[in-house]
């Protein structure tokens, strides 16, 4: 049963992804994961006992980490509302700096636009992982986003490395997609929770760094176009 039976938001949509949410929200986002965990291991088994495919995915591996992860408000906002309570005041600040060297070097890349507001002088390293990446391990874990969660493949691991890494290979990656099938329709719980308090799910789906600087309020935040005939964004 949904902890939540209606779209909860604490924000309204005239003012999109700004306001903490309350616990209830969290938790529907928590039960909603559950879900997926569970599905995602059953169809794991299953791959292993009746087609002989074993994950190349290993406790350690954060290669997919460096690419970009794109979650929508629902899992932002719970993410959010987790590391408020869960983190230090040091650890929110470091996230901060990693989230503000993130959005600096993603506005770098070729085609970006340059906001007079990022500081240009600000140093970055030539390699961006997710700002929740902490000494190779997610420090977020428990709250990570379904993306994360359903992403498993049985291919080389460092096919998985982000372009930038000169460690990357030329192969894709080749992921396990009825994982992904199977844990869908409790991802599907999310959207319809979201479209349920007015939202556009689809609208709402941007890099998991951008929605951590709008929900956790920071300056830098790049804040989302409105389109027109769109309730959300
Ligand atoms: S949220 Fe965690 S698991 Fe997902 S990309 Fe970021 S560090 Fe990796």
């Amino acid at each position: 049963m949904d902890v939540v039976a209606g779209g909860e938001f604490a924000v309204g949509s005239d003012k999109f992804g700004i306001g903490l949410l309350n616990k209830r929200q969290e938790n529907f986002v928590n039960s909603a994961y559950s879900s997926v965990d569970e599905a995602a291991c059953r169809e794991l088994n299953r791959l292993y006992v009746e087609e002989g495919i074993i994950s190349t995915c290993k406790p350690g591996c954060f290669h997919c980490c460096g690419q970009h992860i794109l979650t929508n408000i629902a899992e932002a906002q719970a993410l959010a509302h987790y590391i408020k309570r869960k983190f230090s005041r040091d650890q929110i600040e470091d996230l901060r700096i990693r989230t503000q060297q993130w959005h600096a070097w993603d506005i770098t890349r070729p085609g970006r636009h340059h906001p007079t507001h990022i500081d240009e002088q600000l140093t970055f390293s030539a390699y961006h992982y997710c700002p929740m990446l902490v000494e190779g391990k997610c420090s977020a874990y428990s709250m990570r986003p379904i993306i994360c969660r359903t992403h498993f493949v049985c291919s080389n691991p460092s096919a998985c490395r982000p372009f930038y890494d000169p460690e990357s290979i030329e192969d894709d990656p080749v992921a396990l997609k009825s994982v992904m099938a199977a844990t869908n329709p409790f991802s599907v719980r999310i959207r319809d929770h979201i479209e349920n308090a007015g939202f556009n799910f689809y609208g709402s789906i941007m890099p998991l760094p951008h929605w951590l600087s709008i929900e956790m309020n920071w300056d830098f935040a790049i804040l989302p176009q409105r389109k027109k005939s769109n309730s959300v964004i």
